[in-house]
């Protein structure tokens, strides 16, 4: 681990193949209330270890995040937690999907993503504008098992971009029941019943057995 991290004094038993602290916050809220033997610094990051980011060349997001987490193993010997997420839209047959992060051509670029959608739908009615939110997470372990679970969230898609929180499209995702956008929501309404959330719980019997070092 560098030595400038803050959690190296910690011995860590998992890693997250992600450098997107909204993704490991969201994971650190989920894992806490479910494991008491949670404490932070048991899951490192793959920049703790200057893991070299794989080609996401995976045609799915399961393909994807077991992509990441088995390149993670491979480099830090430790168990391996990656998801892949993205929106789908429903009239642009389910993309940005996975190249979701990189939509304008720039890895990563939030708001030139979410203009290029905005601006890509600007004359679909509203009734057309439905969209999910999917993420696959993947745990891969040094023994070679592999476990990988798929959430969803339905919604859809507004005009204009609405709420402080969250990331990515969240600003324009209003999920199926509520009528506020995912960046209006708290945190833990978000995890309550976001794609990720879904995915992570559906993984966390796997993931506290590899946090105890069954
Ligand atoms: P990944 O890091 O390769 O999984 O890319 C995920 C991309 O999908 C992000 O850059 C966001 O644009 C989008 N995304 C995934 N999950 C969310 C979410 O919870 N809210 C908003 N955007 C998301």
């Amino acid at each position: 681990m560098s030595e400038e991290s803050p959690r190296s004094c910690l011995e860590p038993r998992l890693v997250f193949a992600t450098g997107n602290a909204h993704k490991i916050s969201e994971l650190e809220a989920i894992l806490a209330p479910a494991w008491q033997g949670y404490a932070p610094g048991t899951i490192a990051r793959m920049s703790d270890f200057n893991a070299p980011a794989p080609l996401e060349d995976g045609a799915t997001f399961e393909e994807n995040s077991l992509i990441k987490a088995r390149a993670l193993v491979e480099f830090t010997g430790l168990p391996a937690l990656a998801d892949d997420s993205g929106i789908c839209v429903d009239i642009m047959g389910g993309a940005p999907g996975i190249f979701s992060a990189r939509w304008c051509g720039a890895h990563g670029d939030d708001a030139a993503n979410l203009d290029l959608l905005l601006a890509q739908l600007a004359d679909v009615p509203g009734a057309h504008r439905g969209a999910a939110f999917v993420s696959a997470a993947a745990l891969v372990l040094p023994d070679g098992r592999e476990f990988v679970e798929r959430g969803e969230v339905r919604g859809t898609l507004i005009r204009e971009r609405r709420g402080e929180g969250g990331f990515g499209y969240d600003p324009i995702f209003v999920p199926e029941g509520y009528s506020r956008t995912s960046a209006e929501l708290s945190p833990e309404e978000k995890n309550a019943i976001s794609h990720r959330g879904k995915a992570f719980r559906a993984l966390l019997p796997a993931i506290i057995e590899a946090l105890k070092g069954k």
